[in-house]
């Protein structure tokens, strides 16, 4: 396994196109404004080398024996399942942000039982080919990227039925040696600080969009492939060399716009290619697992910003208000409650043909739709007892300035015992967790990520069982 600082040196050696402002950036190691989701990346491999912490952050690899990050990890059996969702509440708890290496981990479980029931109905070779491949991500200790969403143009189309062909990233040109890819994948998290991208299509497919059922791993220097990075709110004030401001100075996330312009892609790296009818499964296997891994990582965060709720109202002498308590009952409640979504769909998780472990579908997705309400709402409960300072208050500049930091330090103290910069770096926190750069993976990513809510709902509509309830009531009420 790499330690943290060999997986920076690591990323740094790899000659990546990034734009951002219009202008090409270095690396994720060097610029500012997306170090600090280097630095949550790196969490993920410093955390495994830590004793307390290698029941939860390491596992046995079944392909060699030998311990690997959890991160690279195939699920063995629901005990994996479990620990992989305890895992990602640690790392939400350690970085109160997105941590990134989960849509990998999620790809390699997906692709492993996916490739393996493709070549039992096809004849195709595509297991061995992604045995193979993971034994070097496991070797390597590799970050991968999993790139399912693409831009989709005019969503009443299908994929060949769009006026522009490259909306669903296609194959353009077989080769004897591999193919050549064209397109795009929206909303990439952690794609500057991945070693490869392994790219999965993102709808089931007819027989006439055979072009776009193509799933393979790229490495992230390959000649064609480009990253354009979303903005933030307030990500320039990462900028302003102030910790303050920030909130969360040291851990952050992102998120890019991928471009594939006729990238090549050797044989022995294509997982799909053509099999429209398994591109379904590996998409709603994908969706599964990070549905599942929701219920860690947002957990994880929740944990963090509950905690800042109640120090801004132990530190405003409002911590004895009965209405207080009960919000922060209120929030570990929705909190635990989606933990428990989390963990069930591990213990209900079943062995797939090839061997992994895979959730319980309908849980996983019952899990993710939670997740698209209930963040919401510890949020404006968060908003609620950390008061409207925590948007109205000064900049770190104001408070270290002669004359002006003073006023502040006495105007805007709370109870005798804190500083008011303590006070403030709280709201500050709470501003980053609710409004500010970690609000794109806290809240709207619990919305859109692993899929928008329509996606889950269509998934508990398939999997709901709606006529064995039927039965059920029928057989009650004695109507044949
Ligand atoms: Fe992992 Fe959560 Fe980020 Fe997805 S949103 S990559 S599950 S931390
Ligand atoms: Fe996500």
């Amino acid at each position: 396994m790499m330690t943290g600082e060999q997986y920076v040196d690591s990323i740094k050696n790899i000659n990546m196109e990034i734009y951002m402002f219009g202008e090409k950036v270095e690396s994720s190691a060097t610029n500012p404004i997306l170090r600090p989701s280097l630095n949550s990346v790196k969490a993920t491999y410093d955390l495994a080398q830590q004793p307390e912490y290698e029941d939860l952050m390491t596992a046995t690899s079944h392909l060699t024996g030998k311990k690997i990050n959890r991160f690279t990890h195939i699920h063995q059996s629901t005990d994996d399942l479990i620990k992989k969702v305890k895992m990602q509440r640690l790392c939400g708890n350690k970085t109160a942000s997105c941590f990134q290496r989960c849509v990998g981990m999620d790809a390699f479980n997906a692709l492993w039982s996916t490739t393996y029931e493709c070549d039992e109905k096809h004849g195709t070779k595509y297991h061995e080919r992604f045995k193979d491949y993971m034994l070097k991500v496991q070797e390597g200790d590799w970050t991968v990227d999993g790139a399912m969403t693409d831009p989709k143009g005019d969503r009443g189309k299908s994929p060949s039925q769009q006026s522009d062909p490259d909306l669903y990233l296609h194959v353009v040109e077989r080769r004897p040696d591999g193919i050549v890819v064209r397109g795009a994948k929206a909303h990439q998290t952690g794609i500057t600080n991945s070693h490869e991208v392994i790219v999965m299509p993102t709808i089931a497919m007819r027989e006439e969009d055979k072009d776009y059922a193509v799933s393979f791993a790229v490495p992230m220097d390959s000649k064609g492939l480009y990253m354009i990075i979303g903005r933030q709110s307030c990500d320039t004030r990462k900028l302003e060399g102030s910790t303050m401001d920030v909130g969360n100075c040291e851990y952050g996330g992102m998120e890019a716009l991928v471009i594939f312009d006729n990238v090549f892609v050797p044989n022995d790296r294509i997982f799909l290619d053509g099999e429209c009818d398994f591109a379904g499964m590996l998409v709603e296997r994908f969706a599964g697992y990070h549905r599942q891994s929701y219920g860690g990582c947002k957990v994880g965060v929740g944990d963090v910003l509950i905690g800042a709720a109640a120090l801004a109202a132990d530190m405003n002498g409002a911590q004895k208000a009965s209405h207080v308590k009960d919000k922060l009952i209120e929030m570990t409640h929705l909190n635990e409650t989606l933990y428990s979504c989390g963990i069930a769909c591990s213990c209900e998780g079943k062995k797939t043909s090839s061997g992994n472990y895979l959730i319980n579908l309908l849980l996983a997705n019952v899990c993710k739709q939670n997740i698209t309400r209930f963040p919401y709402e510890i949020t404006r409960l968060a908003e609620d007892i950390a008061g409207g300072l925590m948007v109205t208050a000064p900049s770190e500049k104001d408070f270290r300035h002669p004359k002006l930091g003073p006023v502040i330090e006495k105007y805007l103290k709370g109870v005798d015992s804190v500083s008011t910069e303590d006070r403030l770096r709280v709201l500050r926190l709470i501003e980053n967790l609710t409004l500010g750069t970690a609000a794109v993976g806290y809240r709207t990513e619990s919305m859109h990520g692993a899929g928008s809510p329509q996606a889950q709902r269509i998934m508990i509509a398939r999997q709901g069982n709606i006529e064995a309830k039927k039965a059920l009531a029928k057989n009650i009420a004695k109507i044949k």
